[in-house]
């Protein structure tokens, strides 16, 4: 079954996609927001933001609530379902879902996300937000004053090592190789800073839990075994776009990432990429709404023009 009537289909209800609705809605255009899993994206996942302007301290769930409430008050329509491809007829972009019923419109705003590379290890999942975090802007704050462990050797690692050697009272960065792939100003400026200690060619092994929280993190450095004192580990290995749907349109960058211009539009025409999913340095939660909303403001005046 094919359906046509949407101006613009958001794709991927977390605060960037969520904004956008917002937006347009309130600009007057028919939009369909779809969404494959729980609506607040990654946002539900942060225990508790404080640097969201407007709220001193919030949970994450309580803001995906809130701006959920405000999407569905608008009258947005939601659709809860896997979007399973998007290719294009002309100017036409065909949504296929899961159960293989197709959506129609000339608009998409991809809002999709990425998610934090996990490093697979059995307590990993149970000790999120009990010492194991994927953002340090969000959550360093909880270990001011603590001894905290960073894992990984790229620009984020190092970056986050260091904002965070700010606030805690040691950092230890663990990184498998002995080279760092992270910009060299970045390694040269992490070497000055007393309170990081540096660990190469270590892999961690363990996340040793006390009282239902982290407590130790278990490495291997070439085959010794040492258990270092952390009720932070911040894991920094990456990230995987969701954008595996997108392959047909041709947006992607080597990495999945999907460039844009300042106005948020892809290579193609129509189709749009906010928040995570783009390709970027930035990703907190007031850029993922930023993004959301220049991409429906943009559209919404090439269409009433
Ligand atoms: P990244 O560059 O892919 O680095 C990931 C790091 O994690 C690498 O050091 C990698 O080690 C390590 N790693 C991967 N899998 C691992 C595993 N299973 N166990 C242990 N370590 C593992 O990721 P990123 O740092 O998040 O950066 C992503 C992109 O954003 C990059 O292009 C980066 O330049 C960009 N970025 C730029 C800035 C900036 O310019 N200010 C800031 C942040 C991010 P190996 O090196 O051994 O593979």
């Amino acid at each position: 079954m094919k359906e046509n009537n949407y101006d613009v289909v958001v794709i991927g209800a977390g605060v960037a996609g969520m904004t956008s609705a917002i937006y347009l809605k309130r600009a007057g255009l028919n939009c369909l927001l779809i969404e494959g899993e729980t609506p607040g994206g990654q946002v539900t996942k942060t225990i508790t933001i404080t640097n969201y302007p407007g709220f001193k301290s919030i949970t994450g769930a309580e803001l995906a609530t809130k701006v959920l409430s405000q999407v569905k008050e608008l009258g947005v329509d939601i659709l809860y379902q896997k979007v399973e491809n998007v290719k294009l007829d002309q100017d036409m972009k065909i949504i296929t879902l899961d159960d293989q019923k197709e959506i129609v419109t000339k608009n998409v705003i991809i809002a999709t996300g990425r998610n934090p590379k996990k490093l697979g290890l059995p307590n990993e999942e149970k000790l999120a937000g009990r010492g194991v975090s994927y953002c340090a802007t969000c959550d360093g704050a909880l270990f001011k004053g603590e001894e905290v462990v960073v894992i990984g050797g790229g620009d984020t690692a190092l970056e986050e090592a260091i904002y965070l050697s700010s606030l805690c009272k040691k950092v230890t960065l663990i990184h498998r190789r002995d080279e760092f792939r992270a910009k060299s100003y970045l390694q040269e400026e992490l070497r000055y800073i007393d309170n990081i200690e540096i660990i190469t060619n270590a892999n961690v092994t363990e996340l040793i839990e006390t009282d239902g929280k982290l407590s130790h993190v278990r490495i291997n450095k070439e085959n010794r075994v040492e258990n270092i004192k952390a009720s932070g580990c911040f894991i920094f290995i990456g990230y995987i776009p969701q954008t595996d749907y997108f392959s047909y349109l041709g947006i992607r960058n080597e990495q999945g990432f999907i460039p844009t211009n300042a106005n948020m539009e892809t290579t193609v025409k129509g189709v749009y990429a906010v928040g995570d999913v783009r390709e970027k340095e930035v990703c907190q939660i007031v850029t993922a709404t930023s993004d959301g909303a220049i991409a429906a403001i943009h559209l919404s005046k090439a269409l009433n023009d």
